[in-house]
């Protein structure tokens, strides 16, 4: 990391294979960690008299994803205070006008460490409890595991382990009702009756398929033997 450009607000300094351009007050920035959407550095601020987490978006506005991920995350992290959320503390962007606006820093408070140890499984709404002085717990570790050497992750996978197959498979709820008869096969006649009509023309037109039975969708040696 070496320091390179300096303006009247901000400087640039390289981290990583990125350069970070930061207004002058967070100072000593050292990188800790990086996720889809770019580096995040640790920092100091001395206006605050605290450490701070300085993440990078880098081009949020590249494509309608990364924008859409964006504006959720700026949107939700200002909206919302409960003391288990993480704070923001300042966003800015060192850019002057739209046509070269680029990167955009959200300085948070900074945490210690995170729980890329600990595999959870089962990261749901309903394994996240609240209490009214907004209090929140992460529960249930019954199908959590912790690292171990033979289970390589790259952050890839943690992301993608924790996605519902309907998130990574399906296009629309159309596209995730096809994939699912394509497996388990076309519907009973029984099933079909209790279908609201427009439902059931719509099914019963679909291509029949005789499904696949769970052995051959799930074979005993998919399963690593942790998780025995
Ligand atoms: P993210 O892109 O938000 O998923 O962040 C990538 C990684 O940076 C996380 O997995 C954390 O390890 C680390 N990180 C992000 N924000 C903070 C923070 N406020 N304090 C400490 N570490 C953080």
């Amino acid at each position: 990391m070496s320091d390179s450009k300096c303006d009247s607000q901000f400087y640039s300094v390289q981290v990583a294979d990125s350069t970070f351009t930061v207004l002058k007050r967070y100072q000593q920035l050292k990188p800790i960690g990086s996720g889809a959407q770019g580096i995040v550095c640790a920092a100091f601020d001395p206006l605050l008299g605290i450490n701070v987490a300085v993440k990078k978006l880098s081009r949020p506005f590249q494509n309608q994803t990364h924008a859409k991920r964006a504006y959720h995350e700026l949107v939700l992290l200002k909206c919302v205070n409960p003391k288990n959320i993480i704070s923001l503390l300042n966003v800015f962007t060192s850019h002057k006008t739209p046509e070269e606006f680029q990167d955009v820093y959200l300085v948070m408070e900074l945490m210690d460490a995170n729980l890329s140890g600990i595999i959870h499984r089962d990261l749901k709404p309903s394994n996240i409890v609240v209490k009214s002085d907004g209090t929140l717990k992460i529960l249930d570790f019954g199908l959590a595991r912790t690292a171990c050497t033979n289970f390589m992750m790259t952050p890839y996978v943690v992301t993608r382990y924790y996605r519902a197959p309907e998130v990574i498979l399906g296009t629309d709820h159309i596209d995730q009702w096809n994939k699912v008869i394509e497996q388990l096969g076309t519907p009973s006649a029984d099933f079909m009756k209790k279908l609201q009509p427009t439902v059931r023309d719509y099914v019963e037109n679909r291509p029949k398929y005789p499904g696949i039975k769970f052995e051959e969708l799930f074979p005993d040696w998919i399963f690593p033997s942790e998780s025995e």
